[in-house]
This record gives C-alpha cells, structure tokens and sequence, in this order.
C-alpha cells in the first residue's frame, strides 16, 4: 500500500479488496457510475459505512450522481498495488493446501503462490497447478531467492509456531494462518487468522440463537 493509504482506518481497509472486486464488475459492463445504494446492495455493507469508507480516499459522491467508476478503479488498483504482484508461499501441501494451490489467486487480484513447501517427500519435488513443491529444509534459501513477503500456513497446528518464527527470521512480512494456532510474532508481523471451524461454528450459533 502507499503512503495515502496509511490514513485510513484497518476496518475500511479490509474492505478495500470487496469493493474493488465489484467496481471491476461494474467497470467491465460498461458502468460509468454506481450509487451507494447500489453498491450496499452488492457488497452487503451498509450504505452509511460505504459514504464513510469513500469519503476517507477523497471519493465524494454527488446526490443523484454516486460515484465515478473509473475514478473508483484507478483508486483501487493503485491503493492495492494491483500494478504489482505480490509474491506468496505456502506451507503445507495437504489438503487445504492443494485446493489454495489449484484455485491460486490471481484470478482475484495480483497475488500470486510462488512456491510451495512440504516435508513429505512424496510431495517434494512435485508440482501443483503451476507451482513447484520443495522441502522445508529449503525454505529460507528459496523464499530469500524469490523475494516472498507473505506465507499461507496450512499445516498442522503443532508444527505452526515453529515455522512461524522461522518465516519470520526469513524477513516475511505477512502471514495467513488458516491453523487453530494463535501466533506469536514481533509487533511489526501482520497475522492475519481464517480459523474455518470457528467460522462454521459461529455461522450455526448465530442461526440458532438470532433466527430473524
Ligand atoms: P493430508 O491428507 O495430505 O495429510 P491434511 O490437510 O489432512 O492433508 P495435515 O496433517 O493438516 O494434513 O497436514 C497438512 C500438510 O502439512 C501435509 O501435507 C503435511 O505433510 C504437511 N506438514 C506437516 N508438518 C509439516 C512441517 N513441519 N513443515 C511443513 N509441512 C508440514
């Protein structure tokens, strides 16, 4: 992100990547603006929070008007760095770890799983999609060679902490955790944590418990 984007808030820049997915939608069919009705609509956040969200990166949208789609994309594809790719690895081909490296996630933005590492040597070695398979005892060489700043975990909790701190001897800057673990890190590591058996359980406590 660049300097500007420093000012605003973390909760509206977690929504940034939601936003700029529609507005590419909304780019390609010809759009040339959209209202915050309409884009509440889409997206399902409040039109209050998304007037508060645009008013942050200077988008003022006029009574009657909305917002300008164009000026919309360019914001975002700068603000995201969608100019640049960013490279990703991934820590533990399993299950989870295949289907991450067959979707990939460049059909969404320009972040791109460079490589992949394992300790089962059936998997070393290999390749997934287009994404080759080395062993652990490579991972600081390889992730120094190829310049990678953020690391997908999706191994197994009791293996996470300590490959935690190994990414971050190797100067990784961010790290998806889709483990159970709570990570410790230094204050300048951003974790970001998708626990999806919390997720799940929450989406059935909430259905329970506030039907309406
Ligand atoms: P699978 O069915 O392939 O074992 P899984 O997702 O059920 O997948 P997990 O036990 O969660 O299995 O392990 C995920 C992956 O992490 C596996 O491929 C495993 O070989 C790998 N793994 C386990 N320990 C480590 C480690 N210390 N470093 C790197 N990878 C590891």
């Amino acid at each position: 992100m660049n300097n500007d984007s420093m000012k605003i808030p973390q909760a509206t820049a977690k929504r940034l990547p939601l936003y700029y997915r529609f507005i590419q939608n909304l780019h390609s069919s010809g759009k040339q603006r959209v209202s915050s009705a309409e884009l509440s609509e889409a997206v399902k956040v409040d039109s209050a929070t998304i007037r508060r969200d645009f008013s942050y990166f200077g988008a003022l949208g006029k009574k009657g008007y909305g917002y300008n789609v164009s000026y919309l994309l360019s914001f975002f594809r700068k603000t995201l760095d969608q100019d640049e790719v960013t490279n990703v690895a991934l820590i533990g081909v399993g299950n989870l770890g295949t289907a991450f490296l067959n979707y990939n996630f460049l059909k969404n933005n320009n972040t791109k799983i460079q490589v992949a590492f394992d300790v089962e040597e059936s998997k070393v070695n290999t390749k997934i999609g287009d994404v080759p398979i080395y062993h652990m005892d490579d991972l600081e060489k390889t992730l120094a060679d190829l310049h990678v700043p953020v690391a997908i975990l999706t191994i197994p909790q009791t293996a996470a902490q300590t490959i935690t701190d190994r990414l971050v001897a190797a100067d990784i800057k961010g790290i998806l955790n889709f483990t159970p673990a709570r990570l410790n890190v230094p204050p300048e590591i951003r974790v970001h944590h998708i626990d999806l058996a919390i997720e799940l359980q929450s989406l059935v406590y909430f259905l329970k418990n506030y039907p309406d």
